[in-house]
């Protein structure tokens, strides 16, 4: 009896062993087919209406070669992969950390490189107060709901942009009729629906209307499995993620990730002025991660929950404001562009004044046009005087600045510019990418930047004989202190080429059978893809030259 029992214990574990073993083998077989399929379905989660998933089908395959791309070479990998992943995170791969330290090493360039902006490394984690202070506790919210059936949650906000304008209207005839024997909430619905001029703002609105919100829910459909009124009530969301310091969870020990850098500048700006013996108008940049516990993310490297921001505050006098906006409004827009990045797809968004944040006076986006429509890929604020006013209050510390010309004390005006690292990224490598047919071949390449791209030059020995090998060493071994190289002696000379190609290497350098006899080499440029002799003795020369 107990034999048998173990027996059958035995032959239950084996087949839970060989259920684990053949989901493990599927998994890994089909690692990439899932990873596709979670941006894919990103993408769907993310579109408008289903006939904006057609019309951008084509392009979405674009994005989708470039992901795959960004894999099968090293640039981006999914967060945590062989877990199944984690959603809103990625992992810059070898050529993926390059490009990223490429496009942070030339902002902070452009941005401190200058005698009126100072750099700062602020901790990620700070006072809780900051947070109190910088409205995050109170207002970085999102109204969200769950569905019931399927368990999706979305944000009440957005919540219209999955519904068709036709469907939108039925429910709020449907919801009338409904609440017609409810006379206060019927007097609330017609002044809502009197108080916005077409039916997708009425909707958006009357979700907003805390009494109605619900009865609007029960007449929706869930966007994801058609089950009808199955919301929970809508409840808000803070995006911070939360932990504690110390061993003890209770809420005097909460500390936040931080939802931006920006904060750890504010804090700083007295400090970094005293010490740097700065004056009006002066610069606080920082390049840092930073957390949102976004309830959807989406598009790639577009919205994750970890990323990396690139901000720099410009204080000034606030009768100057409107100079600076203006001023580094300019200067960011020209910045993407220095860097190659396709004019055409780069514009400004301003803001409208109904629109600004609480604390803004004037904003503007730079946005890019991705495959997916147009996106912000960096903010210029103009944040008055409200954080450090804000701090002051807060911290019942002096946030005054002493102007010694004027003898005036007075809380100094922030202009903003906020550019996402992961982003720009993304941005760049979209922008950079192409494909061509060259000799009845298609030929992927990525034209970034010489100043961008994450290998500046390949090392390439024609045959591996003939002493060829050894001259092509004592190149790599000469210019390795100098720049990233990458050997390869593998394969085909024109593979070569197209492998270096698709990671975007501006520069190949061939040794052949010339070289023996005259100590010259090709230099291939990846673009024109044109050769060009050069002695080995010019080689560094030039190609820091070109790098430039
Ligand atoms: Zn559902």
């Amino acid at each position: 009896m107990r034999k048998q029992r173990a027996r059958k214990k035995s032959k239950k574990l084996l087949s839970t062993n060989n259920l684990i073993i053949m989901h493990c083998s599927v998994s890994i077989g089909q690692c990439a087919h899932i990873f596709y399929h979670i941006i894919i379905n990103h993408y769907i989660c993310s579109q408008k209406t289903e006939r904006f998933v057609i019309a951008q089908k084509s392009q979405n395959s674009v994005i989708e070669k470039i992901v795959s791309l960004a894999k099968r070479r090293g640039f981006v990998f999914q967060s945590s992969e062989i877990y199944g992943g984690l959603n809103g995170c990625w992992d810059y791969g070898p050529l993926g950390v390059e490009l990223l330290k490429n496009i942070k090493e030339e902002w902070w360039k452009a941005m401190t490189y200058r005698e009126d902006v100072e750099g700062l490394d602020a901790a990620i984690l700070m006072h809780p107060r900051v947070w109190e202070a910088s409205g995050h506790v109170e207002n970085f919210t999102d109204p969200m709901i769950d569905c019931k059936q399927c368990k999706s949650r979305f944000r009440l906000d957005t919540l219209g942009d999955a519904i068709a304008e036709k469907k939108k209207e039925k429910i709020l005839e449907t919801v009338k009729i409904n609440l017609s024997a409810d006379t206060e909430k019927s007097t609330v619905f017609s002044k809502a629906l009197s108080e916005r001029p077409n039916i997708s703002e009425q909707f958006e609105h009357l979700l907003e209307v805390k009494e109605l919100a619900f009865d609007v829910l029960s007449e929706v459909n869930c966007p994801t499995c058609g089950t009808k009124g199955q919301f929970t009530e809508p409840r808000s969301f803070n995006l911070m993620f939360k932990t504690f310091i110390g061993p003890v969870e209770s809420s005097e020990n909460v500390v936040y990730l931080r939802p931006e850098t920006a904060q750890g500048i504010f804090v700083n700006f007295l400090n970094v002025q005293s010490s740097s013996r700065q004056k009006l108008p002066f610069g606080i940049a920082q390049i840092g991660k930073a957390f949102r516990n976004e309830i959807n993310t989406k598009n790639f490297l577009f919205r994750t929950r970890e990323f990396e921001q690139m901000e720099m505050q410009y204080f000034v006098k606030p009768d100057d404001d409107k100079k600076h906006f203006d001023d580094w409004k300019a200067r960011r827009l020209q910045w993407f562009k220095s860097l190659g990045m396709t004019p055409e797809k780069l514009r400004y968004h301003d803001h409208p004044k109904d629109k600004l944040a609480h604390y803004a006076k004037e904003a503007t986006d730079i946005e890019y046009e991705f495959p997916f429509g147009w996106g912000e890929i960096e903010g210029i604020h103009n944040r008055t005087n409200f954080d450090l006013s804000r701090h002051q209050e807060y911290s019942g510390k002096s946030q005054l600045y002493f102007d010694d010309e004027t003898k005036e004390k007075f809380v100094p005006f922030i202009i903003e510019t906020s550019a996402g690292a992961s982003r720009s990224f993304m941005a760049f490598l979209v922008d950079a990418y192409y494909e061509e047919e060259v000799n009845g071949e298609v030929r992927s390449v990525l034209r970034f930047h010489p100043k961008l791209a994450p290998i500046k030059a390949a090392i390439l020995p024609l045959v591996n004989k003939d002493g060829m090998p050894e001259i092509a060493r004592k190149i790599e071994s000469d210019l390795r202190p100098y720049m990233r190289i990458f050997y390869d002696d593998k394969g085909a000379i024109g593979r070569r080429y197209r492998r270096m190609d698709e990671v975007g290497t501006p520069f190949c350098i061939t040794v052949d059978t010339q070289t023996l006899t005259d100590n010259s080499v090709t230099l291939r440029e990846r673009d024109s893809m044109k050769q060009e002799r050069i002695s080995i003795d010019n080689l560094l020369d030039e190609l820091m030259k070109r790098l430039r």
